[in-house]
């Protein structure tokens, strides 16, 4: 009797391969465009409900993320990451140059001497102004921030400043010191607290102008904040 072939375990990793390399390229671009970036990393890819294929499979096939990515014509983050500190090279280099913070025109003049690839909008896109980049550097040196913070995109804060008093006292008065939605007032409630409420917010552009401003009793004020967010 002849010896039976012992079994071997073999896994089957041709589900991986299914798709053509081309095919491959064209979900990286599909995703690129749903999403409207040119970079975004394997986790943003895998959470994508209508992928045919998993990061780790294009990685396994392109040897990394961002061969595939830039095979597709794409970037991949770290090469992202890697532009953010050419920016700041760059920026340091004009500064070295002439031995002083570059002003705006001085940088300018320099981007151009040196055909560099970027524009003072690059700058001020990321890091809010050349000034806030020069601070980074600086306190960079001096070891107040990390890498991290270094290259770190500028957040606008939003602080906006308070109404003037005498505004605020015009629209309650107006108001009849009630809130306008609901009524109430603090003169029949004394646990009700009157705000003043832009009717277009502020974040969009909304003036204050007296007819873009109402009064309202915390609670509505509240649940208008709930409506919009
Ligand atoms: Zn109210």
């Amino acid at each position: 009797m002849k010896q039976e072939q012992p079994f071997i375990y073999q896994r089957d990793r041709t589900k991986a391969t299914k798709l053509t390399k081309q095919e491959i390229l064209d979900d990286l671009k599909a995703f690129s465009e749903k999403c409207r970036t040119r970079s975004f990393t394997t986790r943003q890819y895998d959470k994508w409900k209508d992928r045919r294929i998993t990061s780790g499979s294009i990685t396994k096939i392109y040897g990394s993320w961002s061969k595939a990515m830039q095979e597709a014509g794409l970037k991949s983050t770290r090469a992202w990451k890697r532009d953010i500190k050419d920016l700041v090279e760059t920026f340091k280099r004009c500064w070295v140059d002439q031995k002083s913070e570059p002003t705006k025109q001085q940088f300018e003049d320099y981007l151009k001497r040196t055909n560099s690839p970027y524009t003072i909008k690059s700058y001020t896109h990321y890091f809010g102004s050349l000034g806030r980049l020069a601070q980074r550097i600086e306190d960079r040196q001096n070891e107040r921030i990390s890498d991290a913070q270094l290259y770190e995109r500028h957040k606008p804060s939003k602080v906006r400043k308070p109404l003037p008093l005498d505004l605020r006292y015009t629209i309650l008065q107006r108001d009849k010191h009630r809130c306008v939605i609901c009524g109430a007032s603090p003169s029949t409630d004394p646990s009700v607290t009157l705000e003043i409420d832009h009717i277009i917010p502020v974040a969009k552009n909304g003036s204050d102008s007296p007819d873009n401003l109402r009064t309202l009793c915390h609670a509505c004020n509240q649940g208008k904040k709930d409506r919009i967010e």
